[in-house]
């Protein structure tokens, strides 16, 4: 009897994975004709700082599949990543953000800065050229500071594995006044020496930290950390995931700079960020 059941697990083991395997061969073949026939958009996400002043937003892309309705990026991005179909996408996430910009600087004002997620494949060496391609398109749009409008966020994880391409483009990056953020700080296993060498202007602490704040030390202990060595070394604070009010008054009492999360806003479509304006999210 025991052997039957381990016979059927093995079954339906096989047949979970062979489902797996055709919905990503399905995803990625429909990925093709996604751009062309418009089925990706963007929502815009706040970013406030202490005041809870919205100085800030970031794009996250969706799929409106046209049979399996919407998809989130992290059910199909890792797919575009392995097929290179995200150099495409990623140049369409570029487009679209700097298309919006001129309606959101003329609601926010020309200071305000838009966070667009880049892949690390984007910027390597298979891709050769592309990361300089990317911080040509990027530096068109300069705000009112200075500095540039849209900020190009990477994961830590990058600069873990970096290769000479990847490199070449962060020097562009800093050359061109295009500021870097590195995003889900604290899930990989960087030291802050790198965030000295390539001249990174932004942590964004991960989510996972800030939603146990409150609940366990640890967390605390490690986001007060956190910002203040960041802060030793020039580099601004973001908080993602800030869902409660007392995280948010944690982290300000920490220091953080800006904060992100569902307690502010959801991300939300452009139409609404145009009519979202409020003098304050606190
Ligand atoms: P990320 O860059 O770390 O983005 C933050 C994610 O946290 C977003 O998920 C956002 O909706 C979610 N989030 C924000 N506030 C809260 C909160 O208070 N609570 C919780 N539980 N979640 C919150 P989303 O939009 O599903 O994106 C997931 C990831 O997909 C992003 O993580 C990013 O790595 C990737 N991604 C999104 N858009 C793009 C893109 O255009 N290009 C690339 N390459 N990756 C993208
Ligand atoms: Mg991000
Ligand atoms: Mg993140
Ligand atoms: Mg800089």
């Amino acid at each position: 009897f025991a052997k039957q059941s381990g016979r059927d697990a093995v079954r339906r083991f096989n047949w979970e994975l062979k489902d797996a395997l055709i919905h990503k061969t399905e995803l990625i073949k429909d990925l093709r004709q996604a751009i062309l026939n418009q089925e990706f958009y963007l929502l815009y996400q706040p970013i406030v700082n202490k005041h809870g002043v919205v100085l800030k937003f970031e794009a996250l892309i969706r799929w409106q599949h046209p049979e399996k309705g919407l998809i989130a990026p992290d059910q199909f991005i890792s797919y575009a990543e392995e097929s290179g179909q995200i150099i495409e996408i990623g140049h369409w996430v570029i487009q679209e953000a700097k298309q919006a910009l001129g309606a959101i600087r003329s609601v926010y004002g020309e200071n305000i800065q838009i966070g667009v997620n880049v892949s690390p494949i984007q910027l390597s060496k298979q891709q050769d050229g592309n990361g300089l391609l990317l911080a040509d398109l990027l530096s068109k749009e300069s705000c009112g500071n200075g500095q540039n409008s849209l900020v190009v966020e990477i994961t830590e994880h990058l600069l873990m594995n970096l290769d000479e391409s990847t490199r070449d483009a962060l020097l562009a990056f800093r050359e061109k006044g295009i500021q870097v953020a590195l995003d889900d700080f604290g899930t990989g296993y960087s030291s802050l020496a790198y965030i000295m060498n390539y001249d990174i202007d932004y942590l964004k602490i991960d989510q996972s930290f800030v939603q146990k704040l409150g609940e366990e030390h640890a967390s605390q202990t490690l986001c007060e950390a956190i910002i203040s060595m960041a802060h030793a070394l020039g580099v601004s604070v973001i908080a993602e995931g800030v869902e409660t009010k007392e995280q948010a008054n944690l982290l300000i009492g920490y220091g953080c700079d800006y904060l992100q999360g569902y307690y502010f806003s959801r991300p939300i479509p452009l139409d609404q960020v145009l009519i979202f304006k409020q003098d304050k999210l606190i």
